[in-house]
């Protein structure tokens, strides 16, 4: 197959509705797109991918008032963070209706919801009139793509087309909350802070890892592996090598070259940073790459269970936390 290319989201959307898979841009990550209610065209993100069928995609649609295509009963907490975050990086679980097909949500009664805010994902949304199931655009267990070109990296020749936008401005994925169940609980830290969701819903939960990799599937799996290998060490601690890449806020004080450098300004920037950089570094051939480790709150949360999932823990909680016995089959 020919992967295609365009910047029109009215052509991008006539390919998704024609019952192909679509890559498009958002504000966390690009994501690859099918109609959610074609059980054939949500099968082919799964062979492009090489996703495992049991990790459920995300449906994606243009306003909070198209929730109800595909989702039902919804609580009131449920409205209340849909409200307070979307469009954005919030990622609803919700009673599905049952005309969303199984693939979709891999055999589950529950489906992820959420609205982009990205102008140029709103557009394609709209456009393509059905709600879009939508994981990220790289093949199984790399890191995500933030770039078009990543995803041409990762998908060239497997998927009808690419819609070019700009590099995903917030870089890391959406929040995941499971809203049928009460309390709600957090199955996947992300771009919207627990902080922040908990002055909506003060009773908002934290899955441990067990419960997390239980309810969240996607969270079972490898994942944001580049091929170096991935250390965390601080700024003082981080051995250099002329085979090894740094990122962090800090510079790094031992002695010694390093193959490359990534020096972010704050937490925000080291999110946007992380998967191109760890792209790249692959891209150098570096052996080993060093993520300085950040205080876990707010969106550094989400940036350390990424790193830590990255690094190759089967959980993306610190170690202290009873993630150990969870199992490290990745
Ligand atoms: P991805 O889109 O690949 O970044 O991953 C989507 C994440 O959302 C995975 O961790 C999934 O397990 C999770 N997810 C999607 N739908 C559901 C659902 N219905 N119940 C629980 N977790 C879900
Ligand atoms: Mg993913």
């Amino acid at each position: 197959m020919i992967t295609q290319r365009t910047d029109d989201p009215e052509k991008a959307a006539r390919w998704l509705r024609a019952g192909d898979c679509v890559a498009f841009p958002t504000e966390t990550v690009y994501g690859l797109g099918a109609n959610a209610l074609n059980a054939d065209a949500v099968a082919k993100i799964f062979e492009a991918k090489d996703r495992p069928a049991d990790n459920p995609l995300i449906v994606h649609v243009a306003s909070v008032e198209q929730v109800e295509r595909v989702a039902q009963n919804l609580s009131s907490a449920a409205w209340a963070l849909l409200r307070a975050f979307s469009p954005g990086p919030l990622t609803c679980v919700v009673h599905k209706r049952d005309d969303v097909p199984n693939v979709t949500t891999a055999g589950l009664d529950t489906v992820g919801v959420r609205i982009p805010s990205l102008p140029v994902a709103q557009s394609f949304l709209t456009a393509c009139a059905v709600p879009v199931a939508a994981p990220s655009a790289n093949r199984s267990g790399r890191p995500s793509p933030t770039t078009w070109e990543a995803v041409r990296y990762d998908l060239d020749g497997r998927i009808r087309g690419i819609l070019i936008g700009p590099q995903s401005p917030t870089g890391i994925e959406s929040t995941v909350v499971d809203t049928t169940v009460d309390p709600p609980v957090v199955l996947r830290p992300g771009a919207v802070s627990v902080e922040e969701a908990r002055r909506v819903v003060p009773e908002l939960a934290m899955a441990d890892s067990v419960e997390q990799q239980k309810r969240s599937p996607g969270t079972r799996h490898r994942h944001y592996a580049p091929d170096a290998t991935v250390e965390i060490a601080s700024a003082d601690e981080a051995t250099p090598g002329v085979d090894a890449a740094y990122l962090g806020l800090n510079r790094p004080t031992r002695s010694g070259s390093w193959g490359h450098i990534v020096l972010a300004s704050n937490i925000p920037d080291y999110a946007a940073r992380l998967y191109a950089a760890l792209r790249k570094f692959d891209a150098e051939e570096m052996d080993r790459i060093v993520c300085e480790p950040v205080e876990p709150t707010g969106l550094g949360r989400a940036l350390m269970d990424r790193v830590r999932r990255a690094a190759g823990h089967a959980s993306g909680e610190t170690p202290n936390d009873g993630a150990a016995g969870a199992g490290e089959a990745l």
